[in-house]
């Protein structure tokens, strides 16, 4: 009988997580303070996260121990299966291995437990009783609304009003884990409140639900920040992925040529990659690439600079490929991936040319999600369906060029809450939009000009 899941058992959970920062060529330069512009201390951050996840942003020590509590709970879904795809691979003729780490298994549906949960153990252990949060589509607020009730935090989710309107289930699952949910910009925070008077209907960004939580944060003693992407101690807790999928490869007998993911902040990326990318560092043939959307392309086409990390300009300006902090994704956008920016170790890596990038429209991304779902079964995330995209393209270049190689990727969670989204692809509402040149360029305009 062919093998089609290769799973570990509960006491393969990896120990530690692997720190990139031990082995990059470059480091990111530091996050600058938005008030002064010099790099920020651990005692800036201190206002909004725990010390224990500050000393993790700036370690450069290689392994860094998952404390028991911790991997108790990973233990509930963890090991994920390493699935290899042969459906997909005759569907396409190809020649090609596919290979899918399937994170979908998670009680949030995501990848994005693997950060919530050590997040919310370490504000716990620091005496903090609420965490402050935002979410867009609701995944990451799903997450930390679970890791919440876990480890007895309360947990506040400024949503994207838009998504918080056409996208119940999430907010309906954040409230079953005894989260309070708002529709952000809301009238409880200054900079929902100017953003209310400016323009009573606007719909919200991510952008400007992190200026709610940062706020919310920053202003109340016993409440701490939380942030699902993009900081380098959230990309350390997602190599639990690529840590256990390199033993799973292992039994497999097989390594991967080229490894995909798709690329909103940068997370599950990072967690499936950072682990395969030591051993490209060293010397291993290996490429990895980052799949974007065309309507927010910000590896593809943003600028890397120097950009803050939400729309009001309250976080330290981290070192980012940007499309500008006050970027506006198009309405009709469905697959997710709409932040204005990438985690500054990603935007690092690219720079340093370790990892590639590509942008595909949403009609393609739907499609390849489609072709995916007939043969393997799973309706994939909208996001997921970037990477899926990627792969089914690169198996068919094999195809055309007669060699047989090993693909692997990242299924970042399910599709199962994101059914309005195919509704809209099967009824032909959806459009591929480009993100226009000179918006991209009259937003970065508007940056700070450092250095
Ligand atoms: C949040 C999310 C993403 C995008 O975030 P990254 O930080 O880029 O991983 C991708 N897929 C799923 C399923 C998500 O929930």
């Amino acid at each position: 009988m062919k093998e089609t899941k290769i799973v570990l058992p509960d006491k393969e959970i990896p120990k530690q997580w692997y720190n990139i920062m031990a082995d990059m060529p470059n480091l990111p330069k530091p996050p600058l303070h938005p008030g002064t512009l010099k790099p920020v201390g651990p005692q800036d951050l201190s206002a909004i996260f725990p010390m224990a996840l500050i000393e993790q942003e700036v370690s450069t020590q290689r392994w860094i121990d998952i404390p028991d509590e911790v991997l108790d709970i990973y233990s509930l879904w963890r090991p994920s299966p390493l699935y290899r795809a042969h459906r997909l691979e005759k569907a396409l003729g190809t020649p090609a291995k596919i290979y899918y780490k399937y994170e979908g298994v998670s009680p949030a549906g995501s990848h994005k437990p693997n950060t919530s949960i050590p997040q919310a153990y370490y504000n716990k252990k620091a005496g903090i009783k609420r965490i402050a949060t935002e979410t867009g589509a609701g995944q990451w607020g799903s997450a930390m609304a679970l890791s919440g009730s876990l480890f007895g935090l309360e947990v506040t989710v400024y949503m994207v009003k838009v998504s918080y309107n056409q996208k119940p289930y999430r907010r309906i699952a954040m409230e079953t884990w005894g989260a309070t949910v708002h529709a952000s910009p809301t009238s409880v925070t200054n900079s929902g409140r100017k953003i209310l008077e400016a323009d009573p209907e606007n719909p919200g960004s991510l952008g400007i639900a992190i200026s709610e939580a940062v706020e919310d944060a920053a202003t109340h003693n016993d409440t701490n920040y939380a942030l699902g992407s993009v900081l380098n101690h959230v990309l350390l807790h997602q190599t639990v992925i690529g840590l256990e999928a390199k033993k799973q490869f292992e039994l497999a007998g097989d390594y991967p040529d080229v490894i995909i993911g798709c690329c909103g902040g940068g997370s599950n990326l990072g967690g499936v990659s950072f682990p395969f990318l030591h051993d490209k560092i060293n010397g291993k043939d290996l490429r990895v690439i980052a799949v974007e959307p065309i309507s927010c392309p910000t590896l593809t086409r943003g600028q890397f600079r120097y950009d803050f990390g939400d729309t009001a300009g309250l976080t330290p300006l981290l070192m980012m490929y940007t499309l500008g902090h006050d970027f506006v994704p198009p309405g009709i956008h469905a697959g997710g991936l709409r932040y204005h920016a990438d985690a500054p170790l990603i935007c690092q890596l690219y720079h340093d040319k370790l990892i590639e990038a590509v942008a595909y429209g949403q009609t393609a991304v739907f499609e390849a999600a489609i072709t995916f779902a007939k043969s393997e079964g799973i309706i994939p995330a909208p996001e997921t369906s970037h990477a899926i995209k990627a792969v089914i393209d690169e198996a068919v270049r094999c195809k055309d060029e007669g060699r047989q190689r090993t693909i692997f990727f990242n299924l970042s969670g399910h599709g199962y809450l994101d059914l309005t989204a195919y509704a809209d692809y099967h009824s032909g509402k959806l459009e591929d939009y480009a993100y226009p040149d000179e918006r991209i360029k009259e937003s970065l305009a508007r940056l700070p000009v450092i250095g």
